[in-house]
């Protein structure tokens, strides 16, 4: 079985990659919960009115999620510009220097523990079926089910960043001030919960801590920028 996911760790990158996926949409509704309630809170904080609140919000949401987009796509793409130049290194490597690619295959093999004359078997049999796809895979750690698609990734990341943003608006509808602000952190305190049990479970780890560390950090950026809103307020910003 090890052996066999040394030379194909395909069923393996198959989770793996969905994995990434729903970790990269947990990541962005976190982001999305704990800037935007942020900066609502610091906001509030300041004396500023619902109105301020709310429009701030919306500010902070459309920024974020571009920046979460622009970001990812800037990201990704550089991703796939490697990827492509890796491509056609190796492809241009194969062709003008077959013998050496074959031997640094079968020495990657040997390095992850295979006997000596058994790589150089492995290395000659995936030369002869798909010599490209084998050191792409097994050199570069590429993977077919891993290549990156930018645009896609810029809108997930947004579209989670809004998923997650807009939660903290909920707590608007509170009736005073002092109940919207509480509003505001305890919904984006169960979202993180919500999120951070995801992100647990996608992963495969245990629930508890993980979860632990996403609210508890979440709670100190609102108690940080409730605290700048604060000093705004007293000193008369
Ligand atoms: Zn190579």
């Amino acid at each position: 079985m090890a052996f066999f996911h040394l030379l194909n760790p395909h069923d393996e990158s198959h989770s793996a990659g969905r994995a990434g996926w729903l970790r990269a949409a947990v990541l962005g509704a976190n982001d999305g919960l704990v800037s935007i309630a942020s900066l609502m809170i610091g906001l509030a904080a300041s004396g500023a009115s619902t109105s301020v609140v709310a429009t701030g919000g919306l500010a902070g949401l459309s920024a974020g999620a571009l920046a979460m987009a622009a970001g990812e796509y800037v990201s990704v793409s550089s991703q796939v510009d490697i990827e492509n130049a890796d491509r056609a290194k190796e492809s241009r490597e194969l062709v003008e220097r077959p013998e050496a690619e074959l031997a640094e295959l079968a020495g990657i093999y040997r390095d992850r523990g295979v006997p000596d004359e058994l790589a150089w078997k492995v290395a000659e049999a995936l030369h002869e079926a798909d010599p490209l796809q084998a050191h792409l895979r097994d050199e570069l750690g590429h993977s077919e089910h891993s290549a990156a698609r930018p645009l896609q990734a810029a809108g997930a990341s947004a579209a989670s960043f809004l998923v997650g943003g807009l939660v903290p608006f909920l707590g608007l509808l509170g009736g005073s001030s002092t109940t919207r602000a509480w509003l505001i952190v305890l919904l984006t305190l169960g979202g993180l919960a919500v999120a951070g049990v995801l992100a647990a479970r996608t992963a495969g780890t245990g629930v508890l801590r993980p979860t632990l560390r996403v609210v508890i950090g979440g709670g100190l950026a609102m108690a940080v920028t409730a605290s700048v809103g604060q000093i705004a307020r007293v000193s008369g910003v």
